[in-house]
């Protein structure tokens, strides 16, 4: 290290001391680094049970825990659970998209937070936790990957073994939020695969899917697909954030 960017780390370091710590959504300021405001905090929407126990939509009324949504009664995603902590909109949508398109990879540690604790019962006997991987030229484009960020660090306090080459995209896909619902199970049928070095590992495994959002389940679904083709025991699939039901995507 030089010199001058050891005198310039000091000198952010002394910043962040001095500094107040900053809401993370509206920059207000807070007691502690790295949280919300009241204000802030009120207007997220965490999902709390009941919820469907397949995709984890929250239900509007009491029901059994582990019972199904119509959707998923109709048929079963090819994931076994999903979870998610927070509903997609507001503040959370805000977060998710700054994390995710505008390089603010220090709000990281929060929405990992968030996930982990929303999705502790998936987590607790995964084998492997693995990112929706991005296209090389969209990462190269993007310089990361968002949901890499997020399923490094749950991994790191796990007993799981982060696995971010487990899933390959194969295909340059449309994003997803330019297409209606059936369009996007289209775009990504076939896209991923399980990369060769991967496949004994994956056989009998407990793999955890990680994303940012889930929005129809198109994606994630097209990565479950192809996990269980590789003989995965069981896939399950943490977001941060969900969209409420699939007709708002
Ligand atoms: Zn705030
Ligand atoms: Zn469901």
């Amino acid at each position: 290290m030089s010199p001058g960017s050891r005198a310039a780390g000091f000198a952010r370091l002394f910043l962040d001391l001095a500094l107040p710590p900053r809401c993370a959504c509206c920059r207000g300021p807070v007691a502690d680094p790295g949280t919300l405001c009241a204000a802030c905090w009120s207007e997220l929407d965490f999902i709390v049970e009941p919820l469907c126990g397949g995709c984890g939509r929250p239900f509007a009324f009491e029901a059994e825990a582990e019972s199904l949504c119509g959707a998923c009664m109709a048929r079963r995603p090819a994931y076994d659970r999903a979870r998610s902590a927070l509903i997609y909109r507001g503040n959370a949508r805000d977060l998710v998209h700054r994390f995710k398109f505008r390089d603010e990879t220090g709000l990281a540690p929060l929405l990992t937070a968030w996930a982990r604790e929303a999705g502790a019962a998936l987590l607790r006997d995964a084998d492997w936790i693995a990112p929706v991987p991005l296209h090389w030229m969209r990462l190269y484009r993007r310089r990361y990957n968002q949901s890499a960020l997020l399923a490094g660090r749950l991994a790191a306090r796990q007993g799981a073994a982060f696995a971010p080459d487990m899933l390959r995209r194969i295909r340059r896909t449309r994003p997803q939020t330019e297409l209606g619902r059936r369009a996007r199970g289209r775009n990504v049928a076939g896209a991923f695969r399980v990369a060769p070095r991967w496949q004994d590992r994956v056989r009998g495994a407990h793999v955890v899917i990680v994303d940012d959002v889930l929005t129809t389940g198109a994606t994630l679904e097209a990565c479950a697909r192809v996990l269980r083709r590789s003989g995965a025991a069981r896939v399950d699939v943490l977001t941060v954030a969900r969209v409420d039901s699939p007709e708002q995507a």
